[in-house]
């Protein structure tokens, strides 16, 4: 991919008034399908999702606000911010007092427009500048306010997209899909993801990639709901997003610290001798918190750039194509390349029978190697790594894991798992 490429994407995708439903989102997804061929899925309103339920499909062709004397003191053709998201159709006449209360903006960021939803709760608003919102207070109403929004039954729609590897393993890589016109939050993780599946797509791969572009929360649970199975035999996910900003990487580590996912990650950034900040998991943050639910525990971690809560431009107008640019998601999608290629390193063992231990004198494995083994640091003898490897080889845990946990060199790790594949009480994954 070059910056012009990415330039395009960013132009076109940025004006779309996405929201978790909606014709913009169709058109945000079938303007991505260019770069993947991604499948684009509905799900309709109505259908009970886990403890959620699909909502209406929301659509707007106009919003604005008029004084008496018919000029527009604001309107959604210009920025489509200045709508509340899933506001519901309106078109009435106001006094200042009445409309004063639909009127939202920010005292800490005064001269942008800060993004406001109400998916849940039907209501309609305005966003705007601290400015406009003192110019429509000192104009004279009544004031118009029309808005030619349709919430109707329809469908929730996503994309996915699959790339088969050797092994059924996957990997899960998630970004949404639902926010309008921000470039960081957003916008810059559905570009990184759709040029990163691209990448995917060239190369022959051991793992399974499952990508999937939804709308945040609602149709991450939805996902989770008719994909249960599947979702409930990965272990590592990514959830891409905010990583087209000015300011310093990071990455927001998955629910257990210890796991691969973090270190690679880690090894990756220094790797291409990139400064990061680092995030423990906590349960404010995006979709990871549904891959992390107890029913699928998935390790899904993110690397950002400009992290959402973190910038000040996040969930304004100043969230914008002056603040995103095509050099830093360029870099973003070569930093996730590069993290591919570690997991692609990979190599994990399970454990045939879980329920307590091989009788090894039985199949001759302790009398054949014999002897024990002097490790430098640990006095482990041959029957004690191979009881280690088989305690530790749950079908998750890559050797290099089992290795480090053990203190035992990795190419020892990897010939003893080998030798029990042969003896088949293990299986490589
Ligand atoms: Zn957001």
């Amino acid at each position: 991919m070059n910056k012009k490429e990415i330039d395009l994407y960013l132009k076109q995708l940025f004006p779309l008034n996405r929201s978790l439903t909606g014709d913009n989102n169709r058109k945000s997804l079938k303007l991505l399908k260019q770069i993947i061929d991604i499948k684009i899925k509905e799900i309709p309103t109505g259908k009970k999702v886990y403890d959620w339920t699909i909502p209406k499909e929301w659509n707007v062709t106009d919003a604005y606000i008029k004084d008496k004397y018919g000029e527009k003191l604001i309107s959604f053709t210009k920025n489509n911010l200045h709508l509340v998201g899933y506001s519901v159709p309106v078109n009435k006449k106001m006094n200042w007092s009445q409309l004063r209360k639909k009127l939202h903006y920010s005292n800490k960021r005064k001269s942008s427009i800060p993004y406001r939803t109400s998916y849940y709760h039907e209501d309609w608003g305005f966003c705007l500048k601290k400015k406009q919102y003192e110019q429509i207070r000192d104009s004279e109403g009544p004031f118009k306010v029309v808005i030619e929004s349709s919430l109707k039954k329809g469908n929730l729609t996503y994309g996915e997209y699959f790339k088969k590897g050797r092994s059924k393993r996957e990997i899960l890589i998630s970004t949404y899909i639902c926010h309008p016109s921000m470039a960081n939050d957003c916008l810059s993780g559905m570009i990184v993801t759709s040029f990163l599946a691209r990448e995917i797509k060239k190369i022959k791969t051991k793992w399974s990639y499952r990508f999937v572009f939804i709308p945040e929360t609602i149709g991450a649970i939805a996902y989770c709901n008719l994909n249960e199975n599947k979702l409930k035999k990965i272990d590592a996910g990514l959830v891409i997003t905010t990583v087209g900003g000015k300011g310093l990487y990071g990455y927001k580590q998955s629910w257990d610290r210890n796991h691969q996912i973090n270190s690679d990650i880690e090894k990756t950034l220094s790797s291409l001798n990139i400064k990061f900040k680092t995030y423990p998991f906590s349960i404010r943050g995006s979709d990871e918190r549904q891959y992390s639910s107890q029913g699928f525990k998935i390790n899904t971690a993110s690397i950002t750039k400009d992290k959402y809560f973190e910038y000040k431009e996040y969930h304004t107008s100043a969230d914008n194509l002056k603040f995103v640019k095509s050099e830093n998601i360029a870099l973003s999608i070569k930093i996730y390349k590069e993290l591919i290629k570690e997991i692609e390193k990979w190599e994990i063992f399970e454990t045939k029978m879980k329920n307590c231990e091989y009788m090894l004198s039985r199949r001759n494995l302790y009398p054949k190697i014999g002897g024990s083994y002097k490790a430098t640091k640990n006095e482990y003898t041959m029957s004690d790594l191979i009881q280690w490897i088989l305690f530790m080889s749950d079908g998750k845990k890559n050797i290099e894991k089992i290795s480090s946990d053990i203190g035992i060199e990795m190419t020892k790790v990897r010939r003893i798992s080998k030798l029990l594949v042969k003896k088949k009480l293990l299986k490589e994954i």
